[in-house]
């Protein structure tokens, strides 16, 4: 089994690297702080490249694998997750939505522009009474000839008042169940389409997140992405990629406070000596370096499994689960090792403890993934 990253795989990896440095750093604390939407740092990682990594060159895409786009996504999140968070949402829910399932005209309309950053996307699964339980969909996408009529409320939309189209998953015909939900492609402004206020959140709260009214929406039968009735397949197939996306955030934020916490124990000196000396704190760090490196082989076999054309539903939930209680526990130990420079937000720990916690509840709770883990395992 070989582990070395390609000439490729290590340039992005320095590029994202930089860009993290360069760019988010300067003012993620002002912006976290002011619930901020990082507007042109977004702007500026759609020129690079970054928004569409994965997608196809000729629709304005990177044509990168996903373990590239991994890669990218762990160094971006060692800084910003409230930048990452747009970065994965609009690659891995909606680039890559619709490169695998929608139309070309729908290709060439919308994918071109979500691949270049001229627009975000957001992906509207989530209802007031459909969390976890996807499958009770109250917003309701009624079948009129030319067009459905879209009635409803999402919660919790990821660049809610930023993206310029949204992927609505919505139920036509209730007698089919999942079977009789569909996914539309709305644009913003659409009459009747009306967006919430912002959330006022834990973490990456730099991140644009809202409900959405929708109420009597219009959307032209031609905005459906596949046949009719597979809107529920297609939300949980964009998904199990999705979490691939939020395990490498997940990993990243892990990373970036281990790095962080590494620095300040071998400068911080307690009892004459620094503190990295002190086997409590070095015990600390040596399980914190295990675990990461543990969550980044998971992250990186899922993205292989996609990659290689693999079944990769087991993979990502196990990389999402893993991955998100690592993030969780090293951030609280990283601010621990800070002392009481931790819990301030100059030494940006506690923020990206605050952020930790986000990766354990969207794109499927950590109680979720046990549930797709056990299935699978059950199930071979
Ligand atoms: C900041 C943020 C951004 C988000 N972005 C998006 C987005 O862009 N698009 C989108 O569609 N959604 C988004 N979400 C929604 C997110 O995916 C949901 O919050 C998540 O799926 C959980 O749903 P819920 O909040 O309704 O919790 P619930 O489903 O009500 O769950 C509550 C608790 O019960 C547990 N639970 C529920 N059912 C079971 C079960 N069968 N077995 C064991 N435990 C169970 C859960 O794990 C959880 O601990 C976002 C959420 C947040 C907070």
């Amino acid at each position: 089994m070989d582990f070395t990253l390609s000439e490729e795989q290590l340039m992005i990896q320095q590029a994202a690297r930089d860009f993290a440095q360069t760019e988010l750093l300067p003012g993620v604390i002002e912006r976290d702080d002011a619930q901020k939407f990082p507007e042109e740092q977004i702007k500026k990682l759609g020129e690079l490249g970054f928004l569409g990594m994965m997608v196809d060159p000729k629709y304005g895409g990177s044509g990168l694998d996903t373990l590239s786009y991994a890669i990218a996504m762990e160094e971006l999140s060692k800084v910003d997750a409230s930048s990452s968070v747009v970065v994965s949402v609009n690659n891995s829910l909606v680039c890559w939505g619709l490169e695998a399932f929608a139309s070309e005209a729908q290709k060439q309309k919308y994918l071109t522009k979500l691949t270049t950053g001229e627009m975000i996307g957001a992906f509207c699964l989530s209802e007031p009474e459909a969390g976890s339980d996807a499958t009770s969909q109250k917003t309701t996408a009624i079948d009129k000839g030319d067009h459905y009529l879209l009635n409803g409320t999402k919660n919790w939309i990821t660049n809610g008042s930023t993206a310029g189209v949204y992927l609505v998953i919505a139920q036509t015909d209730i007698e089919k169940g999942h079977k009789g939900i569909n996914a539309l492609i709305v644009e913003k402004g659409t009459p009747g389409f009306e967006i919430g206020p912002k959330e006022n959140k834990l973490g990456i709260r730099g991140s644009d997140t809202h409900s959405l009214m929708f109420n009597d929406v219009k959307v032209p039968k031609e905005n459906r992405i596949g046949e009719d009735g597979f809107g529920f397949k297609f939300a949980m197939k964009t998904l199990s990629g999705g979490r691939i996306g939020i395990a490498a955030q997940a990993l990243g934020i892990a990373a970036g406070a281990y790095e962080l916490a590494l620095k300040y124990s071998k400068e911080r000196k307690s009892f004459g000596t620094e503190i990295c000396n002190h086997q409590a704190i070095a015990f600390k760090l040596a399980d914190m370096h295990t675990e990461i490196e543990a969550a980044r082989l998971l992250v990186y076999k899922a993205a292989l499994d996609k990659d290689n054309g693999n079944n990769y539903d087991l993979s990502s939930a196990m990389a999402k689960l893993f991955a998100s209680k690592v993030a969780m526990d090293t951030t609280v130990e990283a601010v621990q090792i800070h002392g009481g420079n931790g819990f301030v937000k100059d030494y940006h720990v506690e923020r990206l403890m605050r952020d930790a916690k986000i990766t354990q509840i969207y794109e499927g709770t950590s109680e979720i993934q046990k549930i797709v883990i056990s299935r699978s395992i059950i199930k071979q």
